[in-house]
This record gives structure tokens, C-alpha cells and sequence, in this order.
């Protein structure tokens, strides 16, 4: 039997993708799901926060296009960036018309500046590299070489300084709670648009229509809440593949052999694992000392997201507002009704402020519910037009995983630990990585395959 822990994307796609095969997942929470999850009250839905399904792999669209009975809207992204006074489209970098002269000058400047040198200082961030050829999902960089540039020097010589200074430096520094220095960048070349020079002089006169990035488009549920999604999902196994309300509370690797807290043990001719890699190597028993003594080397962001539900219309329709100025606690603000009207009741809307944090400088909720209302109120997105009708916040502790030296040193060795006992880590957390959501079903997926293919 493969015993399968946790069930969100990851761990039901690896179910459905064993198909016939002997499996079970469980799952600590009483619902499927994991982080792809939603709330519902008075009638209005949040995510836990706005998550928009971008697919590459046509097997994984057509799979999950036929998953929603009340079906998919396909979306065209509407996302701006609030700096200087002013609201610009995303990305940045692509569009800084709008923005006071002296702002666009200094980031043109820079961006040409960048050009000029960056044959010279070309970015040699190394490619991620599969750890075991067996489950080639599973992939890291080496550990950074001493002239390895940082995010930091990934961001002047890729944008320049201009472009760091008003954006990027600011947003970053707010999303990931420390030094750029002390980041790396092995993370970004899916995630930040990189736009010609023509793209960028074209963005600082006038509007660009030309799409950037990743999710120009996208699908979300018509019926409002990604959790139709896993539970379509879950729906689709056969009865008793899932178990809810189990949670692993220890794992004996060499053994492939987990405790549950209700005291029973499940175990299996393979485990796959999309805990969270730091959560996972905790509770191993048989963990070797030395890696043990190295977890504290896994960090991530936390996330707290504070969901207002508002009687009253909205002031924009965007989708989503980054905000980089540090006088705002939040990076960036939802506004989940222009997804689908599903998302809150007639005559409402809903705001999602997401705040960064890290566990040793958390101020606590009412510090972050205070400067929200505060901070939405001098964007303008509450108005005394508007009434707060309902409040509701959720902290994700695991949201971001910490991309940096310690994390490429110690990553591959204690996935290889698993690996050596035929315990699989994967999904965006097992595998310590930044994934979307198509990336833990593709986890799930090809880690299924492998095992079928092993069989036969
Ligand atoms: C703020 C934020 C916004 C995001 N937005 C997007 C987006 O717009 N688009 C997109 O594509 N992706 C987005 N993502 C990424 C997306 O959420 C993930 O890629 C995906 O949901 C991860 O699925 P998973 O199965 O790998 O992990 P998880 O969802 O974390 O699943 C792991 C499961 O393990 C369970 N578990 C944990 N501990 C135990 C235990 N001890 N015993 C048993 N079970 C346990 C958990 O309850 C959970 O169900 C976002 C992520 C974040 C943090």
C-alpha cells in the first residue's frame, strides 16, 4: 500500500493518479484541501487567500476543467500596484505611466544603465538541479558560489536601480522580512516579467496593452471558492481513500511507518509526504542527529490575511492591489467579487488585506486589524460610504518558504535521507519549494506515475 499524507492538491492528485492502486491519504484537518481552502459567512466566500488556477500541462486543464460541474470563468488578469499616489497595472517594471516624472525618469535611467553592463555582470543564478533521478520533480540549486549574485543584485542588474528603489526593493523587503542581501534568486525566473527595453519606454508614456508574466489569464470557479476544486477532487476517489481528522504524529522512516495521534499506525510499501519538509523531518524519529541539528535552517514567511466583508460598491475593479509603501502594513489587497459576484452577497463586496510575517516579529492580530483599516481607508478602498459587515482573519504560519544559502545546503541531503527510505516528499511544501497550485497536482501526478511504472 502507498500511504499518502496530507490531503491537499499534492496528495489527492497522487491519489487519483494511483487510480486502482492500494492507497490512502490522510489528513490532519476535518476537510480536504490543505492551503487551497475556503470560508464562507453571510454570504461571502474568501480563500485562504485569492487563489487563481494558471495551467500550463493540457492533461492537468482537461482533467480539472471536467472536475467542476458549475464549470470554470476564465479570467483576464486586473491587477495594479498603488505607489506615489497613483495606481498603476502590473507589472511595474511594464507601466510606470502614471507615475510622478522624476519616479518614471529615475527607473528609465536605471533600466538602460542595467542594459549597459549586463552582458559584463550576466546573472549566474544556477538552474535548480534534480536531487534523485528516480523522482525527477524533486529539484534544488547548489549551494550559491561566493560571486553568486543575490536577489538583491538580481533586481539592479536585471531592472536597475530605479526600478529597485521605487518597487522592488520595497515590495520584497515586505514580503520576505529581511535583506534582499540575504535572499537568493533562484526563485524568479517563472514569477517577475522581465520586459524588453521597447516594453518598458513603451510603459512609461502611455498604456501597455501587451500582457506580461505568468497569469494574464486564468480560470477560477464559477460558484465562487477554490475549495470546489479539491473537493471535486476528493469526490472522484473511491470511498475510503481519504481520511480526514488523522493526523501524523510521528513517521519511523526506515521503517515507512507512521502514528497517528488517535494512537493507531499506517504503513506502507512507500510513503508520499506533502507535510511541510520542516514538519515532516520533525517528527521522524529515526532523523540522523546532524540533520536534525540543521532544521532551524528551513525558514518561511507567514501569512496573515484579514478579510473584511463591506456592504456598499467597491472604488476599483482590480482584482488584486500590490502595495510596496512600507506606511501600509499589507503587500497586497484582493477585491474577490471582481473574480465572480458568487463571492459576496448583492450591494456587497469583499476586501483580503495579506500581511507578511515572520514568526519572531509578529505585532499580533489587533495590531495588523488596526493599521489595515487605517491603511484601506487612506487608499480609499473603505470609505465612509462603506460598513464593514463582517471580519474574519486566518494566518497561514507556512506560506512562503525562505529561498536562501542555508536552505540549498541543507535541502538536498534531507530530501535524500527521505528518499534512501522510500518516504517522497512533495507538493510545494514537502518539496520546500514556491509552487502553484498546477505544480502540487503535477508533483502528485508524477510521483503516481512513477510508482506505477515501477510495478509494471
Ligand atoms: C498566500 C498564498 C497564495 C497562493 N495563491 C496561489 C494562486 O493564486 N495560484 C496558485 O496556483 N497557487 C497559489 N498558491 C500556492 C498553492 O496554495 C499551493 O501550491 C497548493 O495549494 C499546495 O498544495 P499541497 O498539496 O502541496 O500542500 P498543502 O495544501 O499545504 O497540503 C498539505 C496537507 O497536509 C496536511 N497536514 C499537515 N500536517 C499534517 C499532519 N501532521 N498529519 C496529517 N496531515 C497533515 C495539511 O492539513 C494539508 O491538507 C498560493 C499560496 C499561498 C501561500
Amino acid at each position: 500500500m502507498v500511504v499518502i499524507l496530507g490531503a491537499g492538491l499534492a496528495g489527492l492528485s497522487a491519489a487519483h493518479h494511483l487510480a486502482e492502486a492500494d492507497c490512502v491519504v490522510l489528513e490532519r484537518e476535518a476537510h480536504v484541501g490543505g492551503l487551497c481552502r475556503s470560508f464562507r459567512e453571510q454570504g461571502f466566500t474568501f480563500d485562504h487567500t485569492g487563489h487563481l488556477m494558471h495551467l500550463r500541462d493540457p492533461e492537468v486543464r482537461a482533467w480539472v476543467e471536467q472536475l467542476l460541474p458549475d464549470g470554470w470563468a476564465q479570467l483576464q488578469r486586473s491587477a495594479w500596484i498603488h505607489s506615489h499616489g497613483a495606481l498603476t497595472p502590473y507589472p511595474f517594471q511594464a507601466n510606470t505611466a502614471g507615475l510622478p516624472l522624476e519616479v518614471r525618469l529615475e527607473c528609465l535611467m536605471g533600466f538602460v544603465e542595467s542594459l549597459a553592463t549586463r552582458s559584463e555582470r550576466a546573472p549566474t543564478v544556477p538552474d535548480a538541479q534534480v536531487v534523485d533521478p528516480r523522482w525527477p520533480f524533486l529539484k534544488v540549486a547548489p549551494p550559491p558560489a561566493a560571486d553568486e549574485p543575490t536577489f538583491h543584485d538580481w533586481i539592479l542588474r536585471t531592472f536597475g536601480a530605479g526600478f529597485a528603489r521605487h518597487f522592488f526593493e520595497p515590495y520584497n523587503t515586505k514580503l520576505w522580512r529581511r535583506d534582499l542581501r540575504e535572499v537568493t534568486g533562484d526563485w524568479v525566473s517563472w514569477s517577475i516579467p522581465r520586459p524588453e527595453l521597447g516594453d518598458v519606454l513603451r510603459g512609461a508614456l502611455t498604456v501597455n496593452e501587451k500582457p506580461f508574466g505568468y497569469n494574464p489569464e486564468f480560470l477560477y470557479p464559477r460558484a465562487g471558492g477554490i475549495d470546489h476544486l479539491p473537493r471535486a477532487l476528493a469526490d472522484s476517489l473511491a470511498p475510503g481513500v481519504v481520511r480526514t481528522n488523522c493526523e501524523v504524529v510521528a513517521l519511523n522512516a526506515s521503517a515507512r511507518e507512521v502514528q497517528l495521534a488517535d494512537g493507531s499506525s499506517e504503513r506502507g510499501e512507500l510513503i508520499l509526504s506533502s507535510l511541510p519538509l520542516h514538519t515532516l523531518a520533525r517528527l521522524t524519529s529515526d532523523l540522523p542527529d546532524d540533520l536534525r541539528a540543521e532544521l532551524g535552517a528551513l525558514d518561511a514567511i507567514s501569512i496573515r490575511a484579514i478579510n473584511l466583508g463591506v456592504r456598499g460598491a467597491p472604488t476599483s475593479d482590480a482584482q488584486w492591489i500590490y502595495v510596496p509603501d512600507h506606511a501600509h502594513p499589507f503587500h497586497r489587497v484582493g477585491l474577490p467579487a471582481a473574480l465572480t459576484p458568487a463571492m459576496a452577497p448583492d450591494g456587497h463586496h469583499s476586501l483580503v488585506a495579506e500581511i507578511a510575517f515572520h514568526a519572531s516579529d509578529d505585532p499580533g492580530l489587533d495590531a495588523h486589524r488596526q493599521a489595515t483599516h487605517d491603511s484601506l481607508r487612506a487608499l480609499d478602498l473603505l470609505t465612509s460610504d462603506h460598513e464593514v459587515v463582517l471580519e474574519h482573519s486566518v494566518d497561514i504560519p507556512t506560506a512562503y518558504v525562505v529561498f536562501d544559502a542555508a536552505r540549498r545546503r541543507l535541502l538536498p541531503r534531507l530530501l535524500r535521507f527521505f528518499l534512501e527510505h522510500d518516504v517522497v516528499p512533495m507538493g510545494r511544501y514537502g518539496s520546500w519549494d514556491y509552487l502553484a497550485m498546477e505544480d502540487s497536482l503535477l508533483h502528485g501526478r508524477e510521483a503516481a506515475r512513477r510508482i506505477l511504472q515501477e510495478r509494471s
